[in-house]
């Protein structure tokens, strides 16, 4: 891709281009796997590494599974231009060689069917990063639009399990005790994924500026998301995301602001997945038919916003990416 055609300045394409770019969050809604052609548009914002979604706690576990069979069959039949992840070096190597680099993460715990063996599964198959309960309780822990009832015995054993077997463990869409609690618990440094500020948009699915805090006391990273509903009334402009950026900035220094997009390329037909009146409740936290989400294309422009602000190059390459990068360094085994 030449800058002219990210429509940027030449001094921000080549930051952008030489930057290791790391999407923390997105997907398809677990789709079959010839959605994957669609990892073009990433890749061709530049985006290096991108968590994909394997499910959330809707959806039942057989589906993760299934889609990370068929995702990993996909990435291994386009050797051209993507690569499976499984030790950081895969990472290096996929920037190296130009390729899109694929991890997966699950959201929610009802993945694991109840069995903390599951844990181990999922890692070998990909899986590098999973939140505990997806917006409403489940076996694991709270969710953030459901009573508090903080991390359960289950939820205990799970990060002892992930802290074992080197996979992260996101606080992203669980309830404010549960994240803190696992936190408290967990030996490895922890993330949020996907989550905005609290302080400067007052929604359940953002967080407190104190979860952010422990958060980056562990040596963790939270990432900004994309959605619109969670950026504030200005909705899903880049220049919004880079007003959370700011705000992680001055709370928890650069060195622990990453970048979770959340751009859900959403199918027609997975629409009956999407149990609105369920999962995303209470409806007044979700008003309209269809969240707006910044694009994949959009990431170039959040290198020029950066710089356009101030920000050095190496504080905009650990937002990048850099940042995630040391704690999958730290974390992945
Ligand atoms: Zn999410």
């Amino acid at each position: 891709m030449t800058a002219n055609s990210w429509s940027i300045s030449g001094e921000a394409a080549a930051l952008h281009r030489d930057a290791l770019v790391w999407d923390a969050h997105g997907g398809f809604a677990y789709s079959a796997a010839s959605v994957l052609a669609e990892l073009e548009r990433w890749r061709h914002a530049g985006v290096d590494v991108l968590s994909l979604n394997l499910g959330y706690d809707a959806t039942p576990w057989t589906l993760a599974i299934d889609a990370a069979a068929s995702y990993r069959a996909w990435v291994r039949q386009h050797p051209e231009h993507y690569l499976q992840v499984e030790t950081v070096d895969d990472i290096l190597r996929a920037k190296r060689e130009g390729k899109l680099a694929i991890t997966f993460d699950l959201e929610g715990m009802n993945a694991l069917n109840g069995n903390v063996g599951m844990v181990d599964l999922y890692y070998r198959l990909g899986v590098r990063q999973m939140l505990f309960a997806y917006n409403l309780n489940n076996l694991a822990g709270g969710g953030c639009h459901d009573e508090d009832s903080g991390l359960t015995d289950f939820g205990r054993e799970i990060i002892r399990e992930m802290n074992r077997v080197g996979m992260l463990v996101d606080c992203s869409h669980c309830g404010y005790r549960t994240s803190m609690e696992a936190i408290e618990a967990s030996e490895a440094p922890v993330i949020f994924s996907h989550s905005n500020a609290r302080a400067l948009h007052d929604h359940e699915r953002n967080i407190w500026d104190d979860q952010a805090l422990a958060c980056a006391a562990t040596g963790g990273v939270v990432g900004v998301t994309g959605v619109g509903l969670f950026l504030g009334p200005g909705g899903a402009t880049v220049e919004h995301l880079v007003e959370h950026i700011d705000h992680y900035v001055q709370l928890l220094g650069p060195e622990h602001v990453a970048i979770g997009m959340d751009s859900v390329l959403l199918q027609e037909q997975d629409e009956p997945l999407y149990d609105r009146a369920r999962n995303f409740w209470p409806a007044r936290q979700y008003p309209g038919e269809r969240a707006t989400i910044i694009p994949p294309e959009a990431f170039p422009l959040v290198t020029e916003a950066l710089l356009k602000r101030g920000y050095t190059d190496g504080q905009i390459r650990g937002i990048l990416g850099e940042n995630f990068l040391g704690v999958a360094r730290s974390v992945w085994k």
